[in-house]
């Protein structure tokens, strides 16, 4: 018989059988069932790895091969194709050299003769390679499966009837619906009204363009709302249209963005952004507070629109260097608040090339810019101050260690302020020796820490640029830090050595008017020491010589002719007009006695009892003491009266002989003092002896016209300025005479 598998020789056909299975990665065998001798072919020994007929093949290397695993199985097909007589075709593996696995499809039947049968036929087909293959795609496609099942997301798969292919575990737990209601609904029931119209329309964008994106809220089936982002790309699955894609939940991120916005509509800054036209796209909710605005009412307008026209050019042209990529920081402009007051703010942004878009921050600077107003103004002042003054202004930065000296030291001391660099050093050094320790003492003390002094006053000699000192007074202030620390001081340094030149003339002056004082004191004392004794003691021999005068008189008037009686006459009224005067003089000389006790004194009743001592002579010339509600004074009773005696009792003699004499007292209360008048209707003074009549001894008239000793007004003024007070006077000839004077309060007089 002519078989594939005749041994010897190699036929025509075994050439071909070796061709295909070289081509078609197979291999034959034939088992001899009446011996049990097994054949391999060429390609069975290539495709386990051997060289073709490398050994001669026994039953056992035919088992041997099948591997241990598939061998069971395998052997019993053989077993029940040959009982059966039928054939069979699986799969198994085999062990081929270097113990290597080759996946083959085994093929086999048998061969009869005679009704026996004599042969076991197969066929080993190579398929390790598709297997393999087989394998891997296995493997990609579980890999893809767990993929899109542990995806942290939505996967979806749709077709064009809007039926869902597929869909991952994520779509389930989140939207609440089972896999069977899934598999039953349209992608529009996920979603609520507006959104599902949205996602209806991107859906059909998604087949006709091939990719789409779009956000919208997924309705659970418990109903609530969770938002989420989609994309869908279109493509082809098993030759039908469809489109795929992934649903982010956007929970988390919008809920970071809502604390995000939260925190930012907490600052007090504006926090926004502008796109590249300058429209504002966010707007932090401080835009209210800053300008007036709610953030909607700013966001998509251009901030052109509430910026001061003023400010647009040059903040325009920020803008521009901003997308070049410069940063900005602390450029300011001005807005308009809502309600059109001027708003400044300071800006610091910057360029976010990735969106295209500027992320600012906007500070309200109305505080600042008016601190700095107030800064700027002070500061003016403090320069003006520190020209207008006449003192020599310094201020120390203790921390630095640099001083600064103002103009006042080139115009008070001389110092070219342009050439010269004062110093702590320097100053110090310009003070004189002698008040140097002092000065630096007290310094010290104010600079502990823990000092309570902060103002500072020394006086203290100061060498000018030109050599000589200065007497100056320096007063400063010294600032410390919150731990106490001092860390500047400011002081202005006046030159008080005219004050000191003076002081000293005056100190001069006042120890020589001491002096003289004294003298004075001493010489008054005297002097008055003198009238008092002087008069006291004339009174005696006068007394005599009037009594002598009486008992010449008495006793020889009858002896004398009347030349001598009269002579004796003259003497006799000399002595009294003596008499008088030295009684005046003793009066006079009297009163800085200062022996009298103060007490409440009606000035009425001092009044009336003048009245009463002038009774005679106010009744012959008819005469009219007027006054009313005078006061009561805290004084001296007897000098008070004979003040007022004396004032009278001269408007009653000083009367015109014609006119009944009209006296009037006032008085009038002139807070620290009393202010009286006494006024009469009498001959006047003429006003040449208006400072006259007050010095002792002077009198305007002949005693023959009228009686008196000149002593009167001088008692008077002495009274008057004893009490602390002033005598003056007006007066008109022929029309009357008024005297002022005024009297201290009793309780004011130290
Ligand atoms: P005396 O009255 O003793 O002369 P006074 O010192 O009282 O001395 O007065 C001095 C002079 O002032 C008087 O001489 C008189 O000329 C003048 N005089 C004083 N009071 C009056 C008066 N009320 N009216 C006019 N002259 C007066």
């Amino acid at each position: 018989m002519n078989t594939p598998f005749q041994k010897k020789g190699a036929s025509e056909s075994e050439i071909l059988l070796s061709h295909v299975e070289q081509l078609s990665k197979i291999g034959t065998w034939e088992l001899d069932l009446l011996n049990n001798n097994l054949h391999w072919s060429a390609g069975v020994f290539k495709m386990l790895g051997y060289e073709p007929n490398e050994f001669k093949v026994s039953y056992e290397d035919g088992t041997n091969v099948l591997h241990p695993e598939d061998r069971e199985r395998a052997l019993k097909h053989a077993e029940s194709a040959i009982v059966n007589g039928s054939e069979y075709n699986i799969q198994k593996r085999l062990i081929g050299k270097n113990n290597r696995v080759i996946h083959v499809v085994s093929k086999a039947s048998i061969i009869y003769e005679n009704n026996r049968p004599v042969k076991l036929i197969g066929v080993f087909q190579d398929i390790s390679d598709f297997v393999a293959t087989n394998q891997k795609l296995k493997v990609e496609s579980e890999f893809n499966r767990k993929l899109i099942e542990r995806l942290p997301s939505t996967f979806y798969m749709l077709n064009k009837k809007g039926k869902y292919l597929k869909w991952n575990r994520h779509l389930e737990i989140n939207s609440g619906y089972s896999s069977e209601e899934i598999a039953q609904m349209t992608p529009a029931e996920f979603f609520d009204g507006e959104d599902a119209k949205r996602i209806e329309k991107h859906i059909q964008m998604a087949f006709d363009t091939g990719y789409t994106e779009v956000e919208a809220y997924l309705k659970t089936k418990s109903g609530k709302q969770r938002p989420y982002l989609y994309t869908a790309a279109r493509m082809n699955y098993h030759g039908e249209e469809c489109i795929f894609g992934i649903g982010y939940d956007l929970s988390e991120v919008k809920s970071v963005q809502a604390d995000l916005q939260r925190v930012l509509d907490f600052s007090m800054d504006i926090i926004c952004s502008i796109d590249k036209e300058g429209n504002f796209v966010k707007m932090s909710a401080a835009s209210k507070e800053v300008l007036g605005y709610e953030p909607n009412e700013m966001i998509g307008k251009s901030f052109n629109e509430f910026i001061n026209p003023l400010f647009l050019e040059e903040s325009d042209q920020r803008l521009k260097k901003l997308k070049s990529g410069s940063r900005v920081s602390n450029f300011s402009n001005q807005y308009i608040h809502k309600n059109g007051s001027k708003v400044p703010l300071i800006w610091s942004a910057y360029w976010d090339e990735e969106l295209q878009l500027i992320h600012c921050i906007a500070k309200d600077a109305t505080e600042i810019v008016g601190y700095q107003e107030k800064l700027r103004k002070s500061n003016e002042r403090y320069e003006m101050v520190t020209q207008a003054t006449n003192d020599a202004i310094w201020d120390y930065d203790v921390v630095n260690n640099e001083l600064y000296w103002a103009q006042g030291f080139q115009s008070l001391f001389g110092f070219d302020l342009d050439q010269l660099q004062p110093s702590f050093d320097f100053l110090v050094g310009n003070i004189h020796p002698e008040d140097r320790e002092q000065v630096l003492d007290k310094i010290q003390k104010y600079m502990q820490p823990n000092s309570k002094y902060s103002i500072w006053e020394e006086e203290y000699r100061f060498k000018k640029a030109n050599g000589r000192y200065a007497y100056v007074i320096d007063k400063a202030i010294f600032i410390r830090n919150k731990k106490g620390e001092v860390q500047r001081a400011l002081g202005a340094m006046s030159d008080i050595s005219h004050q000191k030149e003076y002081e000293k003339s005056l100190k001069l002056l006042n120890a020589e008017l001491e002096q003289n004082v004294k003298q004075l004191a001493i010489s008054n004392a005297e002097l008055e020491q003198f009238a008092y004794v002087a008069s006291h003691d004339l009174q005696e021999p006068l007394r005599m010589v009037t009594g002598f005068m009486s008992m010449l008189q008495e006793k020889y008037k009858h002896q004398l002719d009347d030349k001598a009686n009269k002579y004796i006459h003259y003497a006799t009224e000399g002595a009294q007009r003596m008499r008088k005067i030295i009684l005046d003089l003793l009066d006079f000389s009297r009163l800085n006695d200062q022996s009298e006790e103060l007490s409440k004194v009606d000035l009425n009743l001092i009044i009336e009892d003048i009245k009463l001592l002038h009774k005679k002579q106010i009744e012959e010339k008819k005469a009219k003491i007027k006054y009313k509600n005078l006061p009561t004074l805290l004084t001296y009773q007897s000098s008070i009266m004979r003040l007022f005696q004396n004032l009278i009792s001269n408007a009653l003699k000083y009367s015109k002989k014609e006119e009944k004499p009209i006296i009037q007292i006032k008085a009038e209360d002139i807070g620290s003092a009393w202010k009286f008048s006494v006024s009469d209707n009498g001959i006047g003074i003429s006003e040449e002896f208006h400072d006259k009549i007050f010095v002792i001894f002077q009198r305007l008239h002949g005693r023959t016209q009228y009686s008196g000793t000149g002593i009167g007004l001088a008692v008077v003024k002495k009274i008057v300025e004893n009490l602390g007070g002033k005598i003056w006077l007006e007066s008109e000839e022929n029309v009357g005479s008024t005297f002022y004077f005024t009297i201290r309060k009793a309780e004011l007089i130290d």
